[in-house]
């Protein structure tokens, strides 16, 4: 059977719409043979998901997304591999909930300026357990017909600088890549063209993460043409990063994102599953 590797994708446990168990699941169907489970600054639902995975044969790898915050601006990094009792990360898991919640109170209250009501305890419900996010705030401003669709809910209120945005004050760069490393784990700069970084400035931050430990960086993601691959795979090679690949996929809504359906690594770049027991 020919490998497959999906190193990014999101559960219910935050902002995907499928259960671990139903992402497992799908991602089986799609012929993904390895899986790393990454919701938003959350492992709580790795348990569920090795339990499917024992019982599909695929191989589940531990994982996360951690927001950080390097120069003021957002970054997310994925951990692979991870140990997720390993206490100063389930502390800072613990704390994020705590984050996310304020942050989701803030982010209410300014909608119910905009005359929009309602929204705290509909994300709220809407996540459960899980980690709320702005993609919950964004379902709840299309389920109540404010907006169309999730790119317009962010376009207009959810996104940097619009009306219901509230900056948060995630981890550094460098503690966040410490509980992963410090957890086992590999750490691994996501979705690094989404960023819009000049080239100096990403020259600046893979410095700073490569300095702190990261060893990664994703280079196929879900939504990616060949020249973007190609820019990926360069800042890869020239820093000396292993290479990932993941879908970043939330849900069965955006047809040309598929679980485990990923253009191949290119031949030259060292794979980050190599780096993994
Ligand atoms: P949060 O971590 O709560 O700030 O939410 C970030 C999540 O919102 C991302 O992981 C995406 O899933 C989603 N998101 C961010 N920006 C956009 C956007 N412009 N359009 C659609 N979804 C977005
Ligand atoms: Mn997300
Ligand atoms: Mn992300
Ligand atoms: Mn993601």
């Amino acid at each position: 059977m020919t490998e497959l590797y999906d190193l990014h994708c999101h559960s219910t446990a935050s902002d995907g719409a499928l259960s671990p168990t139903e992402l497992v699941q799908r991602a089986h169907q799609h012929g993904v043979t390895s899986l790393a489970l990454t919701d938003h600054d959350t492992t709580a639902g790795l348990t569920e998901a090795q339990l499917c995975a024992a019982t599909t044969g695929v191989k589940l790898i531990t994982g996360i997304e951690l927001s950080t915050n390097w120069q003021d601006k957002c970054f997310h990094v994925v951990g692979l591999g991870i140990e997720p009792t390993y206490a100063p990360l389930a502390e800072a898991t613990n704390n994020l909930q705590s984050t996310r919640l304020e942050r989701a109170e803030k982010i209410a209250l300014k909608l119910e300026k905009k005359r929009i009501p309602g929204a705290l305890e509909a994300v709220k419900k809407a996540a459960g357990d899980g980690m709320i996010t702005r993609t919950h705030f964004a379902d709840f401003l299309v389920s109540q017909n404010h907006v169309s669709t999730q790119q317009e809910a962010f376009d207009r209120y959810l996104a940097k600088g619009k009306s219901a945005y509230v900056a948060t004050s995630w981890a550094e760069l460098e503690l966040a890549i410490s509980w992963i490393t410090g957890a086992g784990g590999v750490a691994v700069l996501a979705h690094p063209l989404r960023y819009k970084l000049t080239a100096n400035w990403m020259k600046r931050l893979l410095t700073a993460f490569k300095d702190a430990g990261g060893q990664g960086i994703e280079v196929i993601t879900g939504r990616i043409n060949a020249d973007e691959v190609k820019l990926a795979a360069d800042y890869a090679a020239r820093f000396e990063l292993a290479g990932s690949m993941g879908s970043d996929f939330h849900s069965a809504i955006n047809p040309w994102v598929e679980l485990g359906r990923l253009a191949p690594l290119p031949k030259h770049i060292k794979p980050v599953w190599e780096l993994l027991d």
